[in-house]
């Protein structure tokens, strides 16, 4: 399948750096909670999977709402007659893509900048964000996307395997459950020049270590983020698998605590605020030395790092 042509704004916002989307918090008349406009990161999307799944899981479509012509990138036009009457057999995660199996396609669906997935009762008014609702009789599954960067895409099986998909085909290894992390992250930078940091946020050696779990697992590993990704040994890329599977895991689990937030018509994003050692905290004292953390531009995205426990 070839790449639809995307919707609207450039490559470049979405990267927009987490600490200018919290400046955008501005509550007014149609605000979301504002803790919403924390970008989905793997974990959300793990937890939003959780927290989707045994409402959907082997239920039967028995519509489908579109409300605009589409995000990121067009919906599919004929996703109401794709959809309707047949079951959703599996959800699965790809990196940051929900992958919603059914017996002839799978529904790829993106969080973007700002999205959310929720589960309500049928009949509850839609809000301005609210684009697509997904109805299995007495409840739906509403995407909510105040910023629109989100994407919810079609791929049927008779185009081939899902993991072949044009969005797909160069992810990276899923980090957790990956048993050769290091020596995976190890191979894939010989002779890579660029710094440890950017390759991890490249996602073609690892998917889902995004801006904040790249520093904090950095932090944790010792690794200083301007390292040269070809530079670093062995021993210190275990050690930095070793955080990234432990950070990763740890945020699941604490969003998964708060999974009844996906149940509701409170407008609760689900997404769950977290204690860091670097990210966000320029300035602030190093929780392990004390030295003040601080903060460089890596790609245009902020790095937050101590250079006293950092080398
Ligand atoms: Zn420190």
């Amino acid at each position: 399948m070839a790449a639809p042509t995307r919707i609207g704004d450039a490559d470049a916002d979405f990267t927009l750096k987490a600490a200018n989307a919290r400046r955008l918090r501005q509550p007014g008349p149609c605000a979301v909670s504002p803790r919403s406009f924390r970008m989905p990161e793997l974990p959300e999307v793990e937890v939003t999977r959780r927290g989707i799944a045994p409402h959907i899981e082997g239920r039967t479509v028995t519509g489908v709402v579109t409300r605009r012509e589409g995000l990121r990138w067009p919906f599919p036009s004929d996703l109401p007659a794709l959809l309707a009457g047949r079951v959703v057999r599996s959800t699965a995660r790809r990196g940051k893509y929900l992958l919603l199996g059914f017996d002839h396609g799978a529904l790829l669906i993106h969080l973007g900048m700002s999205g959310h997935l929720r589960i309500l009762p049928a009949g509850v008014p839609p809000l301005k964000h609210d684009h697509i609702d997904i109805e299995f009789g007495t409840q739906v599954m509403r995407f909510t996307d105040p910023r629109r960067f989100g994407a919810v895409l079609w791929h049927a099986d008779v185009d081939g395997d899902i993991e072949q998909h044009w969005l797909l085909r160069s992810l990276g290894v899923e980090p957790l459950g990956c048993a050769d992390l290091a020596e995976r992250l190890y191979r894939g930078t010989r002779g890579r020049g660029v710094a440890i940091k950017q390759a991890l946020l490249a996602g073609d050696i690892v998917v889902g270590v995004g801006n904040i779990y790249a520093c904090e697992s950095l932090f944790e590993s010792g690794i200083h983020p301007n390292t040269a990704a070809k530079r670093i040994s062995r021993e210190r890329y275990l050690r930095l698998a070793q955080a990234i599977q432990r950070i990763l895991a740890a945020a699941i689990e604490q969003g998964g605590s708060s999974l009844r937030d996906f149940i509701g018509v409170d407008g609760a994003s689900g997404y769950f605020q977290q204690s860091y050692f670097v990210y966000d905290r320029e300035a602030e004292p190093c929780r392990q030395c004390g030295a003040s953390v601080r903060r460089i531009v890596q790609g245009q995205r902020s790095t937050f790092y101590c250079a006293r426990c950092q080398h």
